[in-house]
């Protein structure tokens, strides 16, 4: 882990909240991190590839007023995400907030995919989610308290031509939230998925200009969603207000999916 930057001054509804959000680093997770942080909640901002970006987005929550600290480990590795739990909850003591943003694409036809693409999606998408709440869902249970987010996608609902691999991990995680909704639900632990439609971020930055202007065509509301449209949601989720959700699956995609 790194160092504990800035603490949190501010007064907000996640003030005192412990937050671990996965895949932060970037994207949407990024935009997630900031916000639960301007919310008053202590971010501990997962990432893997990308270190001197989660350093950054530390140093600018602290700026703000706010406090996160970095986390590297490959979600992936389910060894590596018990480290991170342990070391966490060593010296947190608890989450209150689990965020499961971290995802991968490695787009192709099923005839094209290979084995290789197809168990790396899976590995990260799905079972990085199981691995995170795996470890994490002994201290939620004795704390009888605790919000989990986990992040899907439009794709996991409705199904895409040339996501098999993708759209099958974000199904999965799907029913994996709702049976670990059902299985903490009486210890008082929300979990719910929010399913965002077509963002701007780097994934779909990387798509050609001709793939993404199809992709707008399929969004009723007529323009991309933004990672604060999505931030906004799991925010919601992850407070008080939500406090009688569980189990849901919140699409926040401009209609693609009505
Ligand atoms: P992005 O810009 O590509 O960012 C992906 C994030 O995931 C990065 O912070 C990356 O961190 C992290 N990550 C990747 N592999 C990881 C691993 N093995 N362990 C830990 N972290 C890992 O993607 P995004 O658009 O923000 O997507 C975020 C989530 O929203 C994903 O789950 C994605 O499937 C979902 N989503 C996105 C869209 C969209 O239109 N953008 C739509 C529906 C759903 P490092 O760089 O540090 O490795």
């Amino acid at each position: 882990m790194g160092e504990e930057m800035g603490k949190s001054d501010c007064a907000g509804e996640l003030a005192g909240k412990v937050a671990l959000v996965t895949g932060a680093s970037r994207g949407i997770g990024r935009g997630i991190a900031g916000k639960l942080a301007s919310l008053g909640a202590t971010v501990l901002i997962n990432y893997n590839g990308s270190p001197q970006k989660a350093r950054e987005l530390a140093e600018e929550i602290a700026a703000a007023g706010g406090c996160a600290e970095c986390v590297g480990c490959d979600v992936s590795d389910f060894t590596a995400c018990a480290d991170m739990v342990e070391q966490i909850i060593g010296k947190y003591g608890r989450v209150d907030i689990l965020v499961n943003n971290a995802g991968v694409t490695r787009d192709n036809l099923l005839m094209r995919m290979s084995e290789e693409d197809y168990d790396r999606v899976l590995d990260i998408n799905l079972k990085g989610a199981f691995n995170t709440m795996r470890h994490l869902s002994r201290y939620f249970l004795k704390q009888r308290s605790g919000k989990i987010v986990n992040i899907s996608s439009v794709s996991g609902v409705l199904g895409n031509a040339g996501q098999a691999n993708y759209s099958a991990s974000k199904a999965g995680l799907i029913g994996l939230t709702k049976s670990v909704a059902r299985e903490l639900a009486s210890r008082g632990v929300c979990v719910n998925a929010v399913a965002p439609g077509f963002i701007d971020t780097e994934m779909t930055q990387a798509l050609s200009e001709k793939a993404r202007e199809a992709g707008v065509a399929t969004v009723p509301m007529g323009r991309m969603g933004t990672v604060e449209d999505i931030a906004e949601t799991v925010a919601f989720l992850a407070g008080d207000r939500s406090n009688y959700i569980t189990g849901q699956v919140i699409c926040v995609d401009g209609g693609m999916a009505i």
